[in-house]
Parts: structure tokens; sequence; C-alpha cells
């Protein structure tokens, strides 16, 4: 084994969106940056970006972009007057363009790379000694060492598998396989109506797939505000999705050219013939063979990386951002954040996070999206609370475009003013909330929200509406 000689101030590990926003921030604010990295494409090429683009979020919503435009065509030109024949589905050309787009935006990165010389390679890293990593080349040559300063552990999660439900990936599939089927299956089993579930049912369903979700919990979406997770199971169901809650999976086997689901609630046990069984039952941290036993890189029991508040690990010089740690959701912007955190940190730069203000986002259709507490949590914890709330179809934007679905949520502390919450259900929720995150962000009272003004006609108005509900004022909007 050779050893290389750099030694870099910064080496990043895993080229998701942590990794690579971090290892540009670290090169932009003149560290000697590399960053190491091992994923490989459909056709077992290089390419950056990790699970968030290429399996995940970003082909995700590529697709999901697909199928709402499908189902528009499909079912909401008539309300316009609008009459389109002979719509058909070519789903294998709807997952070419997901692959060349997330195919151009991964080399969009490797060209980031390249401006900002960052030393990438093609490898697999494993901790051996707190500034020291162990590198397995993808191309079968021989492994070395590389040495920085500073070490960013940044690789992600990976789905959880279920020992009862082995995924095969061609009729039992994970999350991935599950962005890449090329026919439309006739009926759609989804393990798990979490943030996944949910988000491969919008696609598929809205395809036109029947697809039964299959909820171990009695309860449905328990992140979320309450009243938004009703309005989403009314809303869901509405739509035609199967949600069956309570429904805890216990055995999935292929039968001939089927898979047969066993799954058990309070009612007893069924069996439920599928053409493909989607597991998507959770994620786990990707920490196993991160590090040598001789490194003592601590882990908590459920294998995420102990940090503290400033991502630092028990190691002197390495941090862990990303899915890696518990100090937040598993969600691609919290880990671009931190990213950049760890780099100023490492620069001697003046900087700070705020979880606080982290919004979430679920890519259904009607999209949520919130920011800040629910209801219950600051009901839980004895805060005098105010609600404002305004349901989109009394805007006329949403009239106009004839998707009606939907409310903003606001939760004001009741003495001071002060915004604690917010929360939407309803056509671009996930842009609507920017707005919310801001206002959070300078400490805006719901006076102030009341005071800002939106323009009409827009979806906006219900989140301006929901504040004036507050001051007692007379709604602006017609209807
Ligand atoms: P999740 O934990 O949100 O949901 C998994 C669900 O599967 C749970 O509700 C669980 O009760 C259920 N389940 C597990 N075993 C089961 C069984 N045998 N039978 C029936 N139900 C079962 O996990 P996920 O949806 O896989 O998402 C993982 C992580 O990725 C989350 O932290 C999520 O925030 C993140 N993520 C976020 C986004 C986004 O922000 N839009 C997108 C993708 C993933």
């Amino acid at each position: 084994m050779s050893t290389i000689p750099p030694i870099y101030d910064v080496i990043v590990v895993g080229a998701g969106p942590a990794g690579y926003s971090s290892a540009i921030r670290c090169a932009q604010l003149g560290l000697r940056t590399a960053c190491v990295d091992h994923w490989r494409n459909k056709q077992g090429q290089r390419i950056l970006g990790g699970a968030h683009l290429n399996s995940g979020c970003v082909a995700s919503i590529t697709l999901l972009e697909s199928a709402r435009l499908y189902h528009a065509l499909n079912h909401d030109l008539k309300k316009h007057g609008i009459h389109a024949d002979n719509i058909s589905l070519d789903i294998a050309a709807m997952i070419q363009r997901k692959d060349s787009i997330i195919d151009a935006l991964g080399h969009k990165i490797t060209d980031l790379f390249k401006l900002h010389k960052i030393d990438s390679f093609h490898a697999t890293a494993k901790l051996i000694k707190p500034r020291q990593l162990h590198l397995t080349p993808i191309d079968g040559s021989e492994p070395y060492r590389l040495e920085g300063k500073h070490i960013i552990l940044a690789t992600g999660s990976s789905p959880i598998p279920l020992p009862y439900a082995k995924v095969d990936n061609e009729f039992i599939i994970d999350s991935f396989a599950a962005l890449n089927m090329t026919t439309l299956p006739k009926k759609l089993a989804i393990i798990g109506a979490g943030v996944i579930g949910l988000e491969l049912a919008a696609i598929w369903g809205r395809l036109g797939a029947h697809t039964v979700l299959l909820e171990a919990q009695e309860s449905f979406l328990s992140l979320p505000d309450q009243q938004i997770s009703r309005e989403a199971y009314r809303i869901y169901t509405q739509q035609g999705l199967d949600l069956r809650l309570g429904a805890r999976v216990t055995a999935a086997k292929k039968v001939g050219k089927k898979v047969q689901v066993e799954y058990q609630d309070q009612e007893g046990n069924h069996s439920l013939k599928v053409d493909r069984l989607i597991v998507a039952s959770g994620r786990k941290p990707n920490t196993e063979n991160l590090a040598a036993p001789e490194a003592s890189l601590l882990l908590d029991e459920n294998g995420y990386v102990h940090v503290d508040e400033n991502c630092r690990t028990n190691l002197p010089g390495v941090f862990a951002i990303g899915d890696l740690t518990v100090l937040g959701p598993m969600l691609a912007h919290k880990g671009i954040e931190e990213g950049v955190f760890v780099a100023e940190q490492i620069a001697g730069k003046h900087t700070a996070i705020h979880y606080d203000t982290l919004p979430s986002v679920i890519y259904t259709d009607p999209e949520i999206a919130w920011v800040g507490q629910t209801e219950q949590v600051l009901r839980a914890l004895g805060e005098p609370i105010k609600i404002g709330i305004f349901p989109f179809s009394a805007t006329s934007r949403a009239q106009a475009s004839g998707r009606t679905e939907g409310l903003v949520k606001i939760i004001a502390h009741a003495e001071s003013d002060a915004l604690l919450g917010v929360h939407i259900i309803g056509p671009k929720a996930s842009e609507l909330i920017a707005e919310a995150v801001l206002a959070m962000e300078f400490s805006a009272s719901s006076e102030d929200l009341a005071r800002t003004i939106h323009a009409h006609p827009t979806r906006s108005e219900a989140f301006h509406e929901a504040a004036l509900a507050f001051k007692k004022m007379l709604s602006h909007i017609p209807g």
C-alpha cells in the first residue's frame, strides 16, 4: 500500500448535498479540499450528487412532475373547457427523462468541483485514524491513504431492509428501484406511509397504479401538525389512495408473477396479491464500515454518529453532517446548511445554523410543508397560543387554477404575538413555506405578516389572510 503525500486541509467523505456543498464552501474559503465518493449510476459510471440526486428527492420530484402533468391532462383539463384525446403514457421515456436530468445535474457538480479545484476521488473511504482515511478505488486499483487536517463525514443514509420482505428489486423493490420501474404495475403495495411511501404513492398512483399503502402505525403522519395530517388523509383517500393504517406487514414473497403480502391489523391477518411491492419502511445512517474499530468513532445505539451542536464528533478534526447525525431530520437542505456551517468553522469564520427554522416538505400532490412547532407540541408545553387558519378555496387564485384543496395554519404566541409555527397543505406548499421561514428567521409577529402587502391574486394571500384572522380584520378576498 502506498501513501499519497498531499495533506489536505479538508477531506469530505460523500458527495451528496451535505458533502458537495461542504467541499465547495471549503474551497471557496481557500482550504485545500478533496472529496471522496463511490456512487455509480445505472451504467456503472461515476456520478456525484449521492442518493439525494440519483435515487432520492431529485429523482422523485422529477417523476412526480411528470405524474402530476399526466394526471392533470386526464382529469383537470376538462374543468378548463380543454379536451385532449389520445393521451398515452411512455413510462420508459419518463424514466429516461429523469435519468438525463439527474445526469446533467451530477455533471454540474463535477464542473463546480473542477472550477473550485477540489480533488475528487472515486473510492470507498474508511476512517482509520482521526486525520487519516483508507481509500479503496472503485476501478479496482491499489488501495491508498489520504491525510487531511480536517475530515467531514457525509455518507448519508440508505433504506432499512426488512428481513420478512426481502428486496429482489424486480418484484419486491426498494425506493431506488421504485424510481426506475419502466412499466406501470396494475396493483402496487407500499410498506410504510412515511414521507417516502407517500411520495412514491403520489407518483405511481397519479400515473394510474391502484396503490395500497400499508402503515403499521394507527395514526397517520405523526410529524406534521395533526390538523394538516387529518386534511392530508382526507385528500389522499379522496384521490383514490388506499391507505390502511394499523396494518403491519409480517411477510412478503414472490408467487409466480405477483407478490403475496401478509399483514396484520386489529381485525386479524390479511393477505394481498399485488404486481409490485415497494419497501419504504425507513432509512438508516451509512455508518457501517465508515470507521475502523481502532479509529474509535463514537456512534449511538442506532448507528448515528455522535456529534455536538457544532457537528464535531468525538475525534479531533472530524465532523459529521447530514443524515449521519440526529441534529435534525434527514433532509437535504439540513445537510447542505450543515456542510456550509462546518466549512466556515474550519476556516475560522463566525457562523451559525438555525435548526428552529428548518422547513420540512412532503412532495406529494398536494404538498405538505411546515416550519416551527405544531399545535400539539405547543399545547403539551403549555404555551399560550392563538391560531389563524385560511383555506386556499377562499382565494381567487386557487379558484382560477382549479386546485382549491388545502389550507394555511399559523400559530402565534398569544401574548408576544411571535410566530411559532406555520403549516401548509396545498399545491406549491413547498414554495409558499419560504415566506414563513423568512418571517420566523426575522422574528416576525403575526401583525408583521398581517401588515405585509401580498400580491393579489396569489396563493400567498392565504398566508396573509391566516395572519389577518388574529386581528379579527375582515378578509380582503371575496368568496
Ligand atoms: P419514515 O420513518 O418516514 O416512514 C416509514 C414508515 O414505515 C413508518 O411510518 C413505519 O411505521 C412504517 N413501517 C415500518 N415497518 C412497517 C411494516 N412492517 N408494516 C407497515 N409499516 C411499516 O421513513 P421513510 O419514509 O423511509 O423516510 C426516511 C427518512 O428520509 C425520513 O427521515 C424522511 O424525513 C427522509 N426523507 C425526506 C424527504 C423529504 O423531505 N421530502 C424525502 C425522502 C426521505
